[in-house]
Order: C-alpha cells, then sequence, then structure tokens
C-alpha cells in the first residue's frame, strides 16, 4: 500500500487483508513485535528505537523477509508504511526476488494537497483530557469546547496547519518516487482516496481482480 500520510491506506490495509485472508504488516508493529520478542534481530531494532533513530533499511528489509516466513504469510502479505523511499522499494524487490517472489501490486490510494491538510490539520484535543476532535469529521458541539467536560480545545503543535504542511513537504517527494518505480515495474494500481472507506475498498477489490496489467 502506497499513500501520504492521512490517505488512510492503514485503514484500507486492514480492512484488505481481511478480505484476501493475508496478514497487513504494518512496519511500526513489526518493529514493536520484533522488539518484544527478544530475538537476535528484534535487539538490533531496539538499539535503533530506544535513540529514536531511524532503524536502517537493510535491518528493516530482515525484519520484513523473517515476518514473512511465518505460516499466515505463505499466500502474500500486504506491506503497509514500507517502502517510502525508491531505494527502499529496490531493497524490497531484491529481497523479494531472491525468495522466488515479487511485488504483485501496488495500491496507490491517491488523495489531493488540499484533502490531505484538511484531514490531518484539523484534529483538536481537549485541555481536561485529550478528547479529540476534528474540524471537518468530528466537531465538538461548542466552538472550542470539549463536549464531556467543557475544558478548552487547543491544537497540538503536531496537527498546526504549517507542521502538517512542513511535513507533507517532506514526506510526499520520496512517496511519488516509490509510485514512479512500481509505476515502471507495471505494477502500480491507483485508487482515489477521497471517497468513503466503503468506496475505497471496492475500488482496490476491483483493482486487484482486474488481470494483471504488467507489459
Ligand atoms: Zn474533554
Amino acid at each position: 500500500m502506497v499513500g501520504a500520510p492521512g490517505a488512510g491506506k492503514g485503514t484500507q490495509a486492514e480492512i484488505i487483508s481481511h478480505r484476501l485472508g493475508v496478514p497487513h504488516i504494518a512496519s511500526g508493529d513489526l518493529f514493536r513485535a520484533a522488539v518484544n520478542d527478544g530475538s537476535p534481530l528484534g535487539r538490533e531494532v531496539k538499539r535503533y528505537m530506544e535513540r529514536g533513530a531511524l532503524v536502517p533499511d537493510e535491518l528493516t528489509i530482515r525484519v520484513i523477509s523473517e515476518r514473512l516466513n511465518a505460516p499466515d504469510a505463505v499466500d502474500g502479505a500486504i506491506l503497509d508504511g514500507f517502502p517510502r523511499t525508491r531505494a527502499q522499494a529496490e531493497a524490497l524487490d531484491k529481497m523479494l526476488s531472491q525468495r522466488g517472489a515479487a511485488v504483485a501490486a501496488a495500491i496507490y490510494v491517491e488523495v489531493g494537497l488540499d484533502e490531505l491538510m484538511r484531514r490531518l490539520s484539523g484534529r483538536w484535543v481537549c485541555r481536561g483530557a485529550e478528547h479529540v476532535y476534528h474540524e471537518v469529521f468530528r466537531p465538538p458541539r461548542r466552538p472550542g469546547v470539549c463536549d464531556f467536560d467543557g475544558s478548552e480545545l487547543y491544537q497540538r503543535p503536531d496537527d498546526r496547519l504549517e507542521t502538517v504542511r512542513a511535513r507533507l513537504e517532506r514526506q510526499l517527494p520520496p512517496m511519488y518516487e516509490v509510485v514512479d518505480h512500481y509505476t515502471d515495474r507495471g505494477v502500480i494500481l491507483p485508487v482515489r482516496g477521497d471517497g468513503t472507506i466503503e468506496q475505497v475498498t471496492e475500488d482496490v477489490m476491483r483493482q486487484i481482480a482486474q488481470p494483471a496489467r504488467r507489459g
């Protein structure tokens, strides 16, 4: 699954994995699981996570490869959160080809920049108990006031418009490179991500059902 933050790809990955009967492998969950299982690989991951450092691509690839050995992944898996760069996509291709496998489809959940901004920057939380609201999707009954405890609503720095814009400006160019990579490989499946969750899921399922358009 490829998509910008806020495109809803994690939600779709979860639903599609159930529909297809293959595991949803989210890189963040994978790292946490590796750390908890205390394996040698997990201990390596832990060293990076403890420092708040990025887990190197080479290590991430080994963790994913290990996860793909599990019995539930024998028919494939949905990767979510990886690859995020062209170099990662190439490393993933290499690892999969060594296993005699390949990326069958790169589902690209497309959402326009304005809509991403609207989704990502509209979050407000209350000072009393951190109840979460959204300007568009879950507004409070009274503007600026928590429905539950009457405390004031504020925006976390991460959810402010300028922070969100800066984050997208940093994350979108490498994502477009990943999209280009899979377009070149002939396996990109673009779906419009601005519909309801159900509409997007149906679009994905329809696209997957079509015969490969490779070559
Ligand atoms: Zn509250």
